[in-house]
């Protein structure tokens, strides 16, 4: 997984009101069904415990947009990276 940019901030705003601070991840290899929905806690991001969160690409060549941006717990952060996403 190659770093990129970060998602600005006012993005990550608009995503967090999107989702209402919960985690969007939809991988159900995580053992949760359909969307995650772990309520995630604002000053917490970059976080490696419950309540953590991170915002990541869907698609990690598209753009910084809110559209190409979820809010993903850190659990859920933690299991894409160990899948190598
Ligand atoms: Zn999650
Ligand atoms: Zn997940």
């Amino acid at each position: 997984m190659t770093e990129r940019e970060p998602f600005p901030t006012l993005v990550v705003n608009e995503v967090w009101a999107r989702c209402g601070g919960c985690c969007e991840c939809e991988d159900v290899s995580h053992g949760h069904e359909g969307a995650c929905g772990q309520r995630c806690i604002l000053p917490m991001q970059g976080g490696p415990n419950i309540g953590g969160w991170e915002a990541v690409a869907r698609d990690p060549d598209g753009p910084l947009t809110a559209e190409n941006c979820m809010i993903v717990c850190a659990p859920c952060f933690k299991k894409m990276r160990e899948s190598g996403q």
